[in-house]
């Protein structure tokens, strides 16, 4: 297939990530089959990024993740910065044919923003929708820009404006999907897992609260705001109470957080990652809110455990009650539900996966969506100039040294 992808993963996290980083996940999943299919991809990320592409580029030597924490009048200008390199990199290349972008709000306004001078673009929503009502309320990509969702739920609550540019949904898959059958059995332990960051939406406090009260041990993995480690949130001191996230740690979870029936032990990566959630009974979605795509839930199955949670958001979507997971409406049922688990078959939650959430099945799938914004009214490009440079170009196929400064 004769194809240039430019894949715009973002300034916020390398690719793969360190560890905590759903969608910088999904980029390196998707890339790799993406190029055995034959794609050409441009990964725009930053500098550390390790993923082997045919070129990067980027405008920031590392993960700019730590700055979410600022005010908004001191953080705002690193995705725009970011953004301005993408734009000046696309005015510059007609090689590239689409976008396939993955930056939140600013990723969609500035492609819808480019006009003629863009290529294709589709943006990947992998978030809440209630989320920015004022743009998604408002957007206009004419015919050259449309968004798909990870979940058909999601998409159901998106304003009108947003709708008209979607073409459907796509289900996250994860690298674990195809291994899963080649790992060494973990032992199945007592424990039942959260694995995400730690804020409201994701429902740790009602977790921490249902296994004190049930006597089950909890194991919460991720981190709070942009501390990873205990002793890092701890060194932080008040001021890290500025965040919302650390707000609702220390308020809502850290009181029923006694280090012994329920533990947080930060954020957890590579195969730590995998055997802590291979080897519990269950991994716990208490959700407060509508989880948009849930990759840790995809990964739950494709690691064997069986799921168990409050049915919302893309819950019912991904996970079959009684089969590859329990699901409730009722909070006050949750602590009945895991024990449940331990009797569900985790084959059943491995073959889902890989029937389902496959990576490959995922590629195929935006491939068909690449074709279908590819063909829409308006997207030929007029010519363009030859590309200049001017933001960090990497043109080797496993991440040699920048050849281009800034
Ligand atoms: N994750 C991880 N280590 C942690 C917590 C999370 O590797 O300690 C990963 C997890 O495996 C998943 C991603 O981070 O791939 C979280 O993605 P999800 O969509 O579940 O959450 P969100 O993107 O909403 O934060």
């Amino acid at each position: 297939m004769s194809l240039t992808v430019l894949m715009n993963a973002g300034p916020w996290l390398p690719v793969p990530p360190p560890g905590y980083g759903g969608i910088e996940n999904v980029v390196a999943t998707l890339v790799p089959e993406l190029r055995r299919l034959g794609v050409r991809v441009v990964l725009a990320t930053v500098g550390s990024s390790a993923l082997p592409v045919d070129e990067r580029l980027s405008v920031f030597d590392d993960g700019q993740f730590q700055s979410l924490q600022r005010p908004y009048n001191q953080v705002s200008g690193v995705a725009q910065a970011h953004m301005a390199g993408v734009v000046r990199a696309l005015r510059e290349r007609p090689d590239i044919d689409l976008v396939h972008d993955h930056v939140e709000a600013v990723g969609l306004a500035t492609l819808a923003a480019m006009g003629e001078g863009a290529p294709p673009v589709l943006h990947t929503l992998h978030w809440d929708l209630g989320k920015h009502p004022d743009l998604y309320g408002r957007i206009d990509g004419g015919d050259r820009v449309r968004v798909n969702g990870v979940s058909a739920s999601q998409l159901a609550r998106a304003p009108r404006a947003l709708r008209e540019h979607t073409v459907g949904h796509v289900h996250l898959a994860t690298p674990l999907a195809d291994t899963a059958r080649r790992r060494a059995p973990v032992e199945r332990g007592e424990h039942v897992v959260i694995l995400g960051r730690i804020t409201p939406g994701k429902g740790q406090d009602l977790g921490a609260r249902v296994a004190q009260r049930a006597g089950f041990p909890l194991v919460l993995a991720g981190p709070v705001g942009p501390y990873h480690r205990p002793e890092e949130l701890a060194a932080a001191g008040e001021a890290a109470r500025q965040n919302p996230d650390v707000r609702y740690w220390y308020e809502r979870v850290a009181p029923y957080v006694d280090g012994v029936r329920v533990r947080w032990i930060g954020t957890v990566a590579g195969s730590a990652r995998d055997d802590l959630v291979a080897g519990a009974r269950a991994s716990l979605f208490p959700l407060c809110w509508e989880e948009p795509g849930g990759t840790a839930v995809v990964e739950s199955l494709a690691l064997g455990t069986p799921v168990v949670g409050i049915g919302r958001g893309c819950l019912p979507e991904l996970i079959e009650h009684g089969r590859t997971g329990l699901l409730t409406d009722d909070e006050a049922e949750l602590a009945d539900l895991v024990p449940a688990a331990g009797l569900l078959d985790g084959a059943e939650c491995r073959l889902e996966a890989s029937l389902r959430f496959a990576p490959a099945i995922m590629a195929q799938r935006y491939v068909e969506l690449y074709e279908r914004v590819r063909r829409l009214p308006g997207t030929a490009r007029p010519a363009e100039p030859a590309f200049a440079g001017g933001i960090a170009v990497d043109g080797g196929a496993a991440g040699g040294p920048v050849a281009e400064g800034r």
